[in-house]
């Protein structure tokens, strides 16, 4: 069994349809493809939700519309003799969506957010799975809601594996021939409700699949040729790396990179599935090769991570910062859910740098003045630069005005205005 996931940008027009297509000639079942979104389909979602919640409700109705043209349009222009079977089924989606708009919100925001935004999903799978199928790529569609069970932790849902693999086993998928196109992102609660993963998760849920499915591989199609040793809209000396370990990419997507979520890697370490990262555009390249094997002469790795506030409390009567404090701190951070993404203690005062959801912020802030006293840094971006030489590190810092700054031996990170 292979997994592939094709992203947003694979999906994104007509031709780009067209091109997984002429991809899958090459490959037979069992197969199970992992589809996103089309495109900025989620952010367009996102918009409706808000509208939605603010109160606007012909607003989100408004954009939800412009969503469903966009889909009907690329439909009419794929499909042919299946054309009014999808229509049906995308219908069926519109309304699940649609009846919901049309009441008040009386749940949390994050709750909505998961029943309109998870439409994306099953919208662009429902109509690659048809277009496979007329182009001779037989393939069974799949409601993914049906296969992964999650909590009810909304937008950022946990896998209940065990129910999971059970579903996978009910479904019959495993000894399967089959090709089988499904939606990566979402899943769904024992009581029916949508969930989803959290942003960029469909990567995840191809990793669910290689793991319960114990796939020999998974590969994940992307508009880059592979992994980069840093973003080249930035970075313009950035070069492909072709081959990495999980450990070292565990690291980069934690630190930030975009190349693949970061939740994707331990399903697929703990299996030893091989991940590959090829482009779309080019698939005769090679691309990025990551399994368990040690990364070798690797170039500075470079990642950024904007939208960082620093978080900085001191003891209020000058006594230590000890062991009682530290663990009322990382006490409040598991009931926010959040985590610092770098730490630095001292004797009276502790820093820590973390992503600013200024909601989550706010609150961590409230709660910490009652021991400490705090103060935040906001707007300020996160360096991590892994194998980093002092040169080019520090060209990299040049007019940089530096609140934080680390090194080990392998990873330097500095958090900069
Ligand atoms: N469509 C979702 C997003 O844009 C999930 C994904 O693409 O991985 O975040
Ligand atoms: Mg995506």
């Amino acid at each position: 069994m292979k997994v592939f996931k094709f992203g947003g940008a694979s999906l994104n027009s007509v031709e780009r349809i067209q091109n997984v297509a002429e991809i899958l000639k090459a490959y037979n079942g069992p197969l199970m493809l992992v589809m996103s979104a089309m495109g900025k389909t989620t952010n367009a979602l996102e918009k409706v939700v808000e509208a939605f919640y603010g109160g606007k409700q012909e607003d989100a109705l408004n954009l939800f519309h412009a969503v469903k043209e966009n889909h009907i349009t690329t439909a009419k222009y794929l499909l042919v003799t299946t054309y009014n079977k999808t229509f049906e089924l995308l219908n069926s989606f519109f309304t699940e969506a649609e009846w919901l708009l049309h009441d008040k919100p009386v749940q949390s925001f994050d709750y909505y957010y998961d029943q309109v935004v998870c439409i994306g999903e099953l919208l662009s799978s429902c109509i690659v799975s048809a277009y496979l199928n007329e182009r001779g790529i037989n393939n069974q569609w799949i409601d993914v809601r049906d296969i992964i069970r999650t909590d009810n932790n909304f937008r950022e849902a946990n896998i209940c594996w065990e129910d999971t693999k059970e579903n996978i086993s009910r479904a019959g998928i495993q000894n399967n021939n089959t090709i089988f196109v499904t939606q990566g992102f979402i899943g769904s609660t024992d009581q029916n409700e949508s969930t989803t993963l959290g942003r960029e998760g469909s990567d995840y849920t191809a990793a669910i699949f290689a793991n319960l499915l114990e796939a020999n591989n998974l590969t994940i199609w992307k508009d880059v040729e592979g992994v980069m040793s840093a973003d080249p809209k930035v970075f313009p000396a950035a070069c492909l790396i072709s081959e990495l370990s999980f450990t070292e990419v565990i690291e980069m997507a934690f630190y930030g990179a975009q190349v693949i979520h970061p939740k994707t890697i331990k399903p697929l370490q703990n299996k030893q599935i091989t991940l590959q990262v090829k482009s779309f555009l080019d698939p005769s390249l090679p691309g990025t090769t990551i399994s368990n094997k040690a990364s070798k002469n690797l170039p500075p790795v470079i990642v950024l991570k904007n939208k960082q506030v620093l978080v900085q409390l001191q003891t209020m009567d000058f006594s230590f910062i000890g062991e009682r404090p530290m663990s009322k701190l990382y006490q409040l951070f598991a009931e926010l859910n959040i985590k610092p993404n770098l730490t630095q203690t001292a004797a009276i005062n502790v820093q820590f740098c973390l992503d600013d959801r200024e909601d989550k912020i706010q609150q961590l802030a409230a709660k910490a003045s009652e021991i400490f006293d705090v103060q935040l840094e906001r707007n300020l971006t996160l360096l991590t630069v892994r194998h980093y030489n002092e040169s080019s590190a520090a060209e990299m810092l040049d007019g940089k005005k530096v609140v934080l700054l680390q090194k080990t031996t392998t990873t330097l990170q500095a958090l900069y205005h």
